[in-house]
């Protein structure tokens, strides 16, 4: 009681188990936007934490959490089957589906069995692996790259995309980035955040797409939330987008109009 923060955050640590046993977990999606033709072309799944007496709990506050006890593998495997099964729902429905893309943590990433667990989550609902993507960090390769590397080459030969988050706030050089089966690169929303005011950000950025296409990678530009920010990123080249100005991250009625209406296009 001296210190609510502290309270609420053993009280949440308690309970997390539980929560990811029992259903109190969700999905929210936020969509990606092919800046060619405003095509919705992919999902990002984001977990939250419907807690009954809390309510909406952000990942910011648990995945920490989850990461520091070892629940993130079993929190992990709780979202990429609950993906499966609603890219399953969807194709049930006759919804032209995308890819959707899920967040792996460093230890995840360190779990040899991940990628056969993944294929049996995939098997079991019928969904086709290219329809699954991870997102790893930069932060997370460096832990222990001989067995990353080995788990994403697995996950690569099952036919998973990979790409790579929050780029550009790590360490890693794109040269080492080079030998992993990454396709993409979604550059960190700090950049995308002042590329119109600070000269400095959008050589970066521009220099960081060069890049990328030279070594045939896709670029994803996140946190893109002004309208003149995504004319500079469609200008400059970058593949697409994502951010609060085409769409915040939705419950999952919303993410499937957003399948059904299968563009987002600016409305300026
Ligand atoms: P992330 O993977 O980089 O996800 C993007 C975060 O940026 C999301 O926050 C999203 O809501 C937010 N965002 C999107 N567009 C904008 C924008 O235009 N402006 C701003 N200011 N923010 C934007 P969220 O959902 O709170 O997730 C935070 C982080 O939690 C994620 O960052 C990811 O690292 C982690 N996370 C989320 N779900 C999972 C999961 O299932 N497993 C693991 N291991 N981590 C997860
Ligand atoms: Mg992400
Ligand atoms: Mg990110």
């Amino acid at each position: 009681t001296l210190n609510p923060v502290s309270d609420r955050l053993f009280e949440l640590e308690q309970r997390l188990p539980q929560a990811i046993a029992e259903g109190e977990l969700i999905l929210h999606f936020q969509p990606k936007v092919r800046l060619a033709d405003f095509s919705i072309v992919g999902l990002e799944a984001l977990v939250r934490w419907q807690h009954p007496e809390h309510g909406l709990i952000y990942p910011d506050e648990f995945i920490p959490m989850a990461e520091n006890t070892g629940l993130d593998v079993s929190l992990g495997d709780w979202v990429a089957q609950a993906c499966c099964r609603q890219l399953a729902d969807w194709q049930a429905e006759g919804l032209r589906v995308v890819p959707v893309a899920i967040n792996v943590s460093a230890r995840q990433l360190r779990d040899e069995q991940l990628p056969e667990r993944f294929t049996s989550f995939l098997s079991t609902s019928g969904v086709a692996a290219s329809l699954l993507e991870v997102e790893i960090t930069e932060s997370s390769l460096v832990e222990s790259i001989e067995i990353a590397s080995k788990v994403l080459d697995a996950l690569e030969r099952i036919g998973v995309g990979i790409a790579l988050d929050d780029f550009g706030n790590g360490y890693s050089s794109l040269a080492y980035i080079r030998t992993l089966p990454i396709q993409v690169i979604k550059i960190d929303r700090a950049f995308i955040n002042d590329i119109r005011n600070s000269p400095d950000d959008a050589v970066i950025v521009a220099s960081m797409v060069t890049l990328a296409h030279n070594l045939k990678m896709k670029v994803v530009a996140e946190g893109v939330e002004l309208f003149e920010q995504l004319i500079h990123l469609k200008t400059i080249g970058c593949d697409e987008v994502q951010g609060y100005y085409l769409s915040r991250p939705v419950p999952v009625d919303r993410a499937r109009q957003l399948l059904v209406q299968a563009t987002l296009v600016p409305a300026q």
